[in-house]
């Protein structure tokens, strides 16, 4: 069936494709507004396909994967839905977990949905059931115990695991990682008021850990290897700021510092650090960043780099499989954070389910929560050439840094207050010009205020 009309929308913000003779007064996907919409030229025009009762299976049971079966759920209503989880509790928001190892949020508001609504939505949830193999040929999946599911349209969410650096030690007990409830409840039950805890890594993860711990009153140190904190998020005088930030809450921070060992006997003892410092440590967390979840389908034969790679339909190069999330690497990124995760489900929903979309690409943003000092880090917070221009000041005590490459917002960092963060998501997603408003003398408060009239 073609499409009825001859006019096509982007949404700005996540890359949406509409297709009619007006924007739509929201996106289906997040949100945005009928303004956020653009209307573009497509050569190709992609036809719509009756998903009639095809199969369809979801691995993996996060953020990507819920949304892309309530996708496939809203567009293909008479089709067969199985989301296959390899965690036994019903899915649950990743994103709170530091939250709950805070004792800022109950588990038992964990869920992203009640039981009924799977049922509701026909969609058979199947927990602890891990996908072993893909069998391409037959369009099975084998699950562990030796079912096969078979298939018309797959949608790999599987996300992404803990990286544990290669040095000795990483098997004692009390060393976890954090990705699971279970690693959060594992946490909670080995770290008391006064514990000594290190924490080996100092990105967003780390820093959310250790101010989660520090609120259960233990003794955090936080171990990086770079020069300063959340070297992939913050530029060097925002994370000077964080870093003031984290004194006061007692999180003691020791940069330079790449571990050599965890020693102990049996449980451990300390972290060695390769210029010859030792920190005594109770109980280790690794915080060192983490990796896509992709083995299934790199043993299917499917292309695989830091992700598994997606067209803009989010396609991978089997026509009948899509990846979603974590796993995924579109454009050369892969993105690891929950919002992309949930649209990029919405949209490999869709056009698994026959309603031809495609994601944009986002800029990528990093929110910090349980410190007591929210900071947005979106697009681009450090200069790689002389063409950007940073405006920046220390307002209320934080930090607010604006990112300009030819008159355009192209990133920005908000430490402290997030009043900006909706305006300033907007305008770095659209790469807003502002090379009108903009002089040499424009200081980072009437940056603020122009944002904050949009
Ligand atoms: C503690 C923590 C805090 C975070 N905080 C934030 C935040 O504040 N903001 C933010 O943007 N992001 C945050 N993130 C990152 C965010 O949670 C992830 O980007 C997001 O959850 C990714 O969703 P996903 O569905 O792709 O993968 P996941 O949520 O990892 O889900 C994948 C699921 O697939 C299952 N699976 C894997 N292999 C198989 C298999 N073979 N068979 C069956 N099932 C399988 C896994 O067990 C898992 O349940 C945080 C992450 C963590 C760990």
């Amino acid at each position: 069936m073609a499409l009825d009309s001859d006019k096509t929308w982007r949404c700005s913000i996540c890359g949406f494709l509409h297709y009619g003779g007006a924007a739509p007064e929201t996106c289906p996907i997040c949100d945005a507004k009928a303004e956020d919409f653009k209307e573009i030229e497509t050569a190709v025009r992609p036809e719509r396909r009756d998903p009639g009762q095809d199969r369809f299976i979801i691995i993996g049971a996060g953020i990507a994967g819920v949304s892309a079966a309530a996708s496939i759920r809203e567009h293909a209503p008479n089709a067969e839905i199985t989301l296959l989880s390899k965690e036994t509790e019903i899915p649950y928001m990743r994103l709170n977990l530091t939250r709950m190892l805070a004792g800022e949020f109950p588990e038992k508001n964990l869920p992203l949905h009640s039981m009924s609504w799977y049922e509701e939505h026909k969609i058979d949830l199947r927990t602890g059931a891990v996908a072993e193999r893909i069998n391409l040929t037959e369009k099975r999946v084998l699950l562990e115990g030796g079912e096969a599911l078979p298939f018309d349209r797959l949608i790999v969410a599987t996300g992404s695991h803990p990286w544990v650096p290669p040095v000795p030690g990483t098997s004692l007990k009390q060393v976890f990682t954090v990705r699971s409830i279970e690693d959060v409840r594992q946490i909670l039950a080995a770290v008391n008021a006064g514990t000594q805890v290190v924490c080996i890594g100092g990105g967003i993860l780390g820093l959310e850990t250790a101010g989660a711990l520090a609120k259960q009153n233990a003794q955090v140190t936080v171990l990086e290897a770079f020069d300063y904190l959340m070297p992939m998020q913050l530029n060097p005088e925002g994370s000077n700021v964080l870093s003031d930030h984290l004194k006061m809450l007692n999180i003691d921070v020791v940069t330079n510092a790449i571990s050599d060992c965890i020693i102990g006997d049996g449980k451990v003892t300390g972290v060695h650090l390769k210029r010859g410092l030792l920190i005594p440590a109770e109980v280790v967390v690794i915080t060192a960043g983490d990796r896509a979840n992709s083995e299934l389908l790199e043993q299917a034969g499917l292309t695989v780099k830091k992700g598994v790679l997606v067209d803009n339909f989010l396609r991978t190069t089997h026509p009948d499989i899509y990846a979603v999330g974590d796993v995924a690497e579109h454009d050369g990124v892969r993105y690891g954070a929950w919002a992309p995760a949930m649209y990029m489900g919405k949209i490999a929903g869709m056009n698994a389910a026959g309603v031809p979309t495609e994601f944009g690409g986002i800029p990528r943003s990093h929110l910090l929560k349980v410190l007591g000092k929210p900071m947005l880090s979106i697009g681009m917070v450090k200069p790689t050439d002389g063409s950007y221009r940073m405006i920046e000041d220390h307002a209320d005590g934080g930090y607010r840094m604006f990112m300009f490459r030819d008159g355009r917002l192209v990133g920005c960092l908000l430490i402290g207050k997030l009043k900006l963060m909706k305006p300033v998501r907007k305008a770095v997603q659209a790469r807003m010009d502002m090379k009108d408003f903009l002089t040499l003398e424009t200081s980072a408060a009437e940056v603020a205020e122009y944002l904050s009239a949009r």
